[in-house]
């Protein structure tokens, strides 16, 4: 197929396809998908080799939003029966990122509800951060607390953070239609604030809210522009009590194209599958690993993720290793680029002790990673839903034929149902007296 020995090619080079091309991956037909699993898992390996980055989440503030974004449990006027709970204690959050940590995961996302942190909110992740490093300097910090005003990037990376997730969600078009509190403009500022403050960038998307084809290709190009060195794939979960409860346009084949998609345009980034790993890929997750380099260990924000053994389980059947403390997750050139930006460290050193975020990807293939490939920049972490994107229109209208009948069946099935059996809130972890799943 001549469009995947071009995708393969460009993506082998570090280079990024045509937005024409990018839209052809999306319209690819189910006879075709594990050519373009393979396709671009030759990408994939080209820059990571076979490692999976593992990220545990802890939710410090959880529900009471009072912005609107309609894909998320903790919105205002959300009806989903979450957990609701104020900041945790730094040693109450240390305990659950020792959890994680513990588990596998080289990064914690520390996530709080809300549009954004108040000053004396960044002194409780400035005591929190401290809390977690002094528990284990290696680990990666990513902060994700919504809308950051001036010199507040600039605080959190005093206080340690190596990354601050944001995501753009959507595309700039339809981001009016999936929340009205805040722009898409107000988000590509925090992004950038982070990112000039020396932060690495985190910043994804959310697929499965009704957006068309263009709409998926325009942000994962913006996303590209941004320099975000982490973007995490949510695939949205529809819960009960949200405006999207009803919203099941995703089959695992779509999901698996999208993956593709975001691998081919993001060759030498990290891809992270984030929040709906579970509940839209299902039993097709093993071929995910193949083109995303990263994933949530255990349970994410407000839902349940599988048993964290059955993350690992699943990394070590499908060939896959878990990423050590010690390797890099960016590509050298990548890496190096990332730490000149942050003052952080760079390839060729292990990501933690107190370190940036960047690393060095084990060649894949047989090939070098360190072949000369253009720039990048920052890095981050990944977390999910405090950033991703809905928009109720039809969805199929300009996807491919099979897609548009697998979208169908997922349109007619959820019609008049909401899939309580593969949406689970989360009960456990953060803000309970139960275990965390790690
Ligand atoms: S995504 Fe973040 S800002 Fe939007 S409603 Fe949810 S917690 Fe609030």
């Amino acid at each position: 197929m001549d469009l995947l020995d071009t995708l393969t090619a460009k993506g082998l080079r570090g280079e990024t396809p045509t937005r024409e091309e990018a839209l052809a991956v999306l319209a690819t037909t189910d006879d075709e998908l594990l050519d373009v699993v393979a396709a671009a898992g030759r990408v994939r390996r080209r820059w990571f080799g076979r490692r999976v980055k593992l990220n545990y989440l802890v939710n410090l503030k959880s529900g009471l939003c009072p912005e609107d974004c309609s894909y998320c449990s903790q919105r205002l006027g959300s009806k989903a029966e979450i957990l609701k709970y104020t900041w945790l204690k730094p040693g109450q959050a240390a305990e659950a990122a020792k959890a994680g940590v513990s588990g596998g995961a080289k990064r914690v996302c520390l996530v709080a509800s809300g549009r954004g942190p108040t000053d004396r909110d960044i002194d409780r992740v400035t005591d929190t951060v401290a809390a977690i490093k002094e528990a284990d300097p290696a680990v990666e910090i990513c902060a994700c607390l919504g809308l950051l005003s001036d010199n507040q990037a600039e605080r959190l990376k005093a206080a340690g953070v190596d990354a601050y997730n944001h995501n753009l969600n959507t595309s700039e078009g339809t981001y009016g239609d999936i929340a009205t509190t805040h722009t898409y403009a107000d988000r590509v500022d925090t992004v950038q604030k982070a990112h000039g403050a020396g932060l690495s960038a985190c910043s994804g998307l959310i697929a499965g809210m009704g957006e068309s084809d263009e709409d998926l290709v325009d942000v994962v190009f913006a996303l590209r522009e941004l320099g975000s060195d982490s973007v995490p794939v949510n695939f949205l979960i529809p819960f009960e009590g949200t405006p999207l409860a009803k919203e099941w346009n995703l089959s695992p084949q779509r999901c698996l194209r999208i993956l593709a998609m975001v691998r081919f345009v993001n060759p030498d980034t990290e891809v992270r599958i984030a929040g709906g790993r579970e509940v839209h890929l299902r039993s097709m997750q093993p071929l995910g690993l193949h083109l995303a380099n990263s994933i949530f260990l255990g349970d994410y924000l407000t839902s349940e993720g599988q048993a964290g053994q059955t993350d690992l389980d699943m990394i070590a059947d499908a060939g896959f290793e878990v990423e050590g403390v010690g390797e890099s997750t960016l590509p050298r050139h990548r890496a190096d680029i990332a730490a000149a930006a942050t003052g952080g460290c760079g390839s060729g050193a292990a990501a933690g002790a107190g370190g940036g975020c960047g690393t060095a990807a084990a060649p894949g293939e047989g090939e070098s990673a360190d072949a000369a490939v253009g720039g990048g920049c920052g890095t981050g972490g990944g977390c999910g839903p405090c950033g991703g994107h809905a928009h109720a229109a039809p969805a199929a209208a300009s996807v491919g034929a099979a897609d548009a009948k697998a979208d169908a069946k997922a349109d007619d099935r959820a019609a008049d149902e909401v899939r309580t059996d593969l949406v689970r809130v989360r009960r456990r972890g953060a803000g309970t007296e139960l275990a965390p799943n790690a």
